[in-house]
């Protein structure tokens, strides 16, 4: 059985798949019109905890073939945390054919496109990006944490790891 913790959200394509939290909230937190994850701070799940809900959802779905991780950002995670998660994803789901993830650019910034490739060949395919505008000022307003230029960069990251963006 798995608890979630609550609130849970994920975005409208992954309903039917496998949602596991990787993560608590959002390490961010700042975006001023987001409320999401204001009831949570930002936690990194341990790895154990984790693989014990890994195990628990393969045995119950074992041709699931796609799954979510969250919380807010779970690419926040220390990249060989990730790619060991990933692992054990691949390993507990024999037709595993997606990961995705919620993700910032703060986050991709944070990686270099090695590491974001490794992610890639560990199975990481698919990140939900909210870019909401281009514009700096706005941006400023807004607390995204990082200007259009920043935005460009992190897109062109996961461009290069071939990390699909959505
Ligand atoms: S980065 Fe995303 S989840 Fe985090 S506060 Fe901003 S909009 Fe909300």
């Amino acid at each position: 059985m798995i608890f979630y913790d609550l609130p849970l959200y994920r975005p409208p394509a992954e309903a039917d798949n496998i949602i596991i939290q990787a993560t608590l909230g959002c390490s961010h937190n700042q975006c001023s019109y987001c409320t999401m994850y204001k009831s949570k701070r930002y936690t990194v799940r341990p790895l154990s905890e984790v693989q014990r809900e890994i195990e628990a959802l393969a045995q119950a779905n074992p041709h699931a073939n796609k799954v979510f991780l969250a919380d807010g950002d779970a690419l926040a995670l220390p990249t060989q945390h990730l790619a060991l998660l990933l692992r054990l994803l691949k390993n507990s789901f024999p037709r595993l054919s997606r990961v995705s993830l919620y993700a910032t650019a703060q986050n991709f910034l944070e990686k270099s496109v090695e590491e974001l490739k490794e992610l890639r060949e560990g199975g990481l395919s698919l990140s939900y990006f909210g870019i909401e505008t281009g514009n700096d000022e706005l941006l400023g307003k807004i607390d995204k944490g990082v200007n259009a230029a920043q935005m460009i960069e992190a897109l062109h990251r996961a461009h290069e790891a071939n990390i699909k963006i959505s």
